[in-house]
């Protein structure tokens, strides 16, 4: 490894002043004076500048419905799969 430039204790501090991990900058909705993030919706209300960006309840709804039909694919899923496994234990007491 070549040799590098001289560093002091004071310069690796100086370089590391800048690591401090921050904070996001958040701020009070004014409809339901709820935090959220600068120069986003407001998550709770989903306006943004006193102007109603999302319908919330809609969405909110929306995801319910997405995670119930999820739900029932996966459980359609869990159902074939514990068929296929009777199955299988089926041939096997068969070979038995
Ligand atoms: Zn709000």
């Amino acid at each position: 490894m070549s040799v590098r430039m001289r560093h002091t204790r004071s310069h690796t501090r100086n370089r590391r002043s800048h690591h401090a991990l921050e904070l996001p900058r958040v701020s009070v909705c004014p409809k339901c004076q709820a935090p959220h993030v600068r120069h986003q919706m407001c998550t709770q209300c989903g306006t943004y500048r006193g102007r109603e960006v999302v319908d919330v309840m809609k969405e909110v709804t929306r995801q319910t419905e997405r995670k119930k039909r999820k739900a029932r694919a996966s459980g359609v899923e869990e159902k074939k799969e514990e068929t296929a496994s009777e199955k299988l234990d089926a041939t096997a007491l068969s070979n038995k």
